[in-house]
Protein backbone atom coordinates (compact mmCIF):
# COMPACT_ATOMS: atom_id res chain seq x y z
CA UNK A 1 0.00 0.00 0.00
CA UNK A 2 1.17 3.20 -1.04
CA UNK A 3 2.02 5.34 1.77
CA UNK A 4 1.06 8.96 3.22
CA UNK A 5 3.08 11.91 3.77
CA UNK A 6 3.39 15.50 5.05
CA UNK A 7 5.76 17.79 2.65
CA UNK A 8 6.47 21.10 4.84
CA UNK A 9 8.33 24.34 3.78
CA UNK A 10 11.17 24.78 6.23
CA UNK A 11 11.55 28.58 6.72
CA UNK A 12 8.49 30.08 8.25
CA UNK A 13 6.39 27.12 8.87
CA UNK A 14 9.04 24.49 11.06
CA UNK A 15 11.38 27.96 11.99
CA UNK A 16 11.25 31.09 11.91
CA UNK A 17 12.32 32.92 8.46
CA UNK A 18 15.70 35.43 9.63
CA UNK A 19 15.65 35.49 5.88
CA UNK A 20 18.67 33.23 4.23
CA UNK A 21 19.18 31.19 7.54
CA UNK A 22 22.75 30.58 7.33
CA UNK A 23 23.88 29.22 10.62
CA UNK A 24 22.70 26.55 13.17
CA UNK A 25 22.88 29.27 15.85
CA UNK A 26 20.28 31.29 13.81
CA UNK A 27 18.07 28.34 14.13
CA UNK A 28 14.64 28.82 16.06
CA UNK A 29 11.91 26.11 15.78
CA UNK A 30 8.01 27.34 16.00
CA UNK A 31 6.85 25.44 19.62
CA UNK A 32 3.93 24.75 17.50
CA UNK A 33 5.76 23.37 14.34
CA UNK A 34 7.54 20.49 17.27
CA UNK A 35 3.85 19.65 18.53
CA UNK A 36 2.31 19.29 14.78
CA UNK A 37 5.16 17.32 13.42
CA UNK A 38 4.69 15.16 16.68
CA UNK A 39 1.19 14.63 15.98
CA UNK A 40 1.74 13.68 12.01
CA UNK A 41 4.59 11.42 13.37
CA UNK A 42 2.60 9.73 15.65
CA UNK A 43 -0.14 9.24 13.27
CA UNK A 44 2.46 7.39 10.72
CA UNK A 45 2.82 10.66 8.01
CA UNK A 46 5.98 10.36 6.39
CA UNK A 47 7.51 13.94 6.90
CA UNK A 48 9.83 15.38 4.38
CA UNK A 49 11.13 19.05 3.79
CA UNK A 50 11.09 20.50 0.76
CA UNK A 51 12.53 23.78 0.44
CA UNK A 52 14.13 26.74 -2.18
CA UNK A 53 17.48 27.50 -0.70
CA UNK A 54 18.40 30.46 -3.21
CA UNK A 55 20.69 31.47 -0.88
CA UNK A 56 23.26 28.71 -2.36
CA UNK A 57 22.37 29.98 -5.88
CA UNK A 58 23.27 33.57 -4.73
CA UNK A 59 26.46 32.67 -2.99
CA UNK A 60 25.19 34.28 0.55
CA UNK A 61 26.33 30.57 2.20
CA UNK A 62 27.78 27.16 1.80
CA UNK A 63 26.15 23.41 0.91
CA UNK A 64 28.21 22.50 4.01
CA UNK A 65 26.96 25.69 6.38
CA UNK A 66 23.32 24.77 5.14
CA UNK A 67 24.51 21.34 5.79
CA UNK A 68 25.16 22.18 9.23
CA UNK A 69 21.48 24.17 9.76
CA UNK A 70 19.99 20.93 8.38
CA UNK A 71 21.75 18.78 10.76
CA UNK A 72 20.82 21.02 14.23
CA UNK A 73 16.97 20.66 12.68
CA UNK A 74 16.94 16.90 12.60
CA UNK A 75 18.88 16.45 16.26
CA UNK A 76 16.49 19.54 17.69
CA UNK A 77 13.02 17.29 16.02
CA UNK A 78 14.84 13.66 17.25
CA UNK A 79 14.85 15.25 21.01
CA UNK A 80 11.30 15.64 20.72
CA UNK A 81 10.96 11.66 18.97
CA UNK A 82 10.19 13.58 15.74
CA UNK A 83 11.97 11.70 12.59
CA UNK A 84 12.52 13.67 9.56
CA UNK A 85 12.81 10.98 6.54
CA UNK A 86 14.39 13.62 4.38
CA UNK A 87 15.06 17.17 3.63
CA UNK A 88 15.25 18.15 0.07
CA UNK A 89 16.17 21.61 -1.48
CA UNK A 90 16.33 23.60 -4.42
CA UNK A 91 19.99 25.23 -4.82
CA UNK A 92 19.36 27.27 -7.76
CA UNK A 93 19.02 30.93 -7.99
CA UNK A 94 15.74 32.38 -9.69
CA UNK A 95 17.43 32.83 -12.97
CA UNK A 96 18.83 29.46 -13.17
CA UNK A 97 15.59 28.40 -14.74
CA UNK A 98 16.00 25.10 -12.71
CA UNK A 99 13.32 22.52 -13.09
CA UNK A 100 13.36 21.64 -9.20
CA UNK A 101 12.45 25.40 -7.60
CA UNK A 102 9.02 25.74 -6.11
CA UNK A 103 6.32 25.84 -7.29
CA UNK A 104 7.58 23.02 -9.51
CA UNK A 105 6.15 19.66 -8.26
CA UNK A 106 10.06 18.29 -9.01
CA UNK A 107 11.51 17.79 -5.76
CA UNK A 108 7.51 16.03 -3.90
CA UNK A 109 7.09 14.03 -7.17
CA UNK A 110 11.17 12.47 -7.16
CA UNK A 111 10.08 12.01 -3.01
CA UNK A 112 6.88 10.59 -3.71
CA UNK A 113 8.32 7.89 -6.32
CA UNK A 114 11.01 7.18 -3.75
CA UNK A 115 9.08 6.33 -0.95
CA UNK A 116 6.07 5.10 -2.55
CA UNK A 117 4.16 8.02 -1.28
CA UNK A 118 0.56 8.66 -2.93
CA UNK A 119 -0.07 12.15 -3.67
CA UNK A 120 -3.71 12.25 -3.47
CA UNK A 121 -3.99 11.23 0.18
CA UNK A 122 -0.71 13.72 0.77
CA UNK A 123 -0.69 17.43 1.98
CA UNK A 124 1.97 20.09 1.22
CA UNK A 125 2.18 22.55 4.03
CA UNK A 126 3.79 26.24 3.81
CA UNK A 127 3.69 29.69 4.43
CA UNK A 128 3.64 31.09 1.18
CA UNK A 129 1.49 30.90 -2.20
CA UNK A 130 4.63 29.22 -3.87
CA UNK A 131 4.01 26.52 -1.48
CA UNK A 132 0.06 26.21 -2.00
CA UNK A 133 1.00 25.86 -5.81
CA UNK A 134 3.47 23.23 -5.84
CA UNK A 135 0.73 21.13 -3.33
CA UNK A 136 -1.39 22.11 -6.79
CA UNK A 137 1.09 21.07 -8.70
CA UNK A 138 2.14 17.79 -7.61
CA UNK A 139 -1.75 16.89 -6.81
CA UNK A 140 -1.51 16.89 -3.15
CA UNK A 141 -3.68 18.93 -0.87
CA UNK A 142 -2.72 22.23 -0.06
CA UNK A 143 -2.53 24.13 3.40
CA UNK A 144 -1.00 27.82 3.84
CA UNK A 145 -0.29 29.00 7.49
CA UNK A 146 -0.99 32.29 7.85
CA UNK A 147 -3.23 34.82 10.19
CA UNK A 148 -6.19 36.02 9.12
CA UNK A 149 -4.59 39.59 7.85
CA UNK A 150 -1.87 37.95 6.23
CA UNK A 151 -4.83 35.76 4.38
CA UNK A 152 -6.02 39.07 2.62
CA UNK A 153 -3.34 40.18 1.22
CA UNK A 154 -2.23 37.04 0.01
CA UNK A 155 -5.66 36.36 -1.94
CA UNK A 156 -5.05 40.10 -4.09
CA UNK A 157 -2.00 38.24 -5.32
CA UNK A 158 -2.31 37.81 -9.47
CA UNK A 159 -1.64 34.07 -9.39
CA UNK A 160 -3.76 33.11 -6.05
CA UNK A 161 -5.34 29.48 -5.46
CA UNK A 162 -7.83 28.82 -2.42
CA UNK A 163 -5.33 26.35 -0.07
CA UNK A 164 -7.47 23.11 0.64
CA UNK A 165 -6.67 24.68 4.14
CA UNK A 166 -5.57 27.44 6.05
CA UNK A 167 -4.32 26.72 9.64
CA UNK A 168 -2.63 29.64 12.18
CA UNK A 169 0.04 27.09 12.75
CA UNK A 170 1.67 23.43 11.86
CA UNK A 171 -0.28 21.63 15.26
CA UNK A 172 -3.69 23.79 13.88
CA UNK A 173 -2.59 21.94 10.40
CA UNK A 174 -1.99 18.79 11.63
CA UNK A 175 -5.02 18.87 13.20
CA UNK A 176 -7.26 18.87 10.39
CA UNK A 177 -4.76 16.72 8.35
CA UNK A 178 -4.92 13.85 10.29
CA UNK A 179 -8.96 14.18 10.71
CA UNK A 180 -8.88 14.18 6.32
CA UNK A 181 -9.22 10.97 4.70
MG1 LIG B 1 8.35 29.62 3.93
ZN1 LIG C 1 16.45 24.16 -8.57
Amino acid sequence: MRRRAVFLDRDGTINEDPGYLCSPKLLRIYPAARRGLKLLANNNFLLFVVTNQSGLGRGYFTVEELAAVHLKLEAELRRDGITLDEIVYCPHHPDDDCDCRKPSPYLVLELAGRYEVDCHSSFFVGDKLVDILTGYNSGCRSVLLALPEEVEELRRMKDWREPDYIAEDLYQAALWITKTE
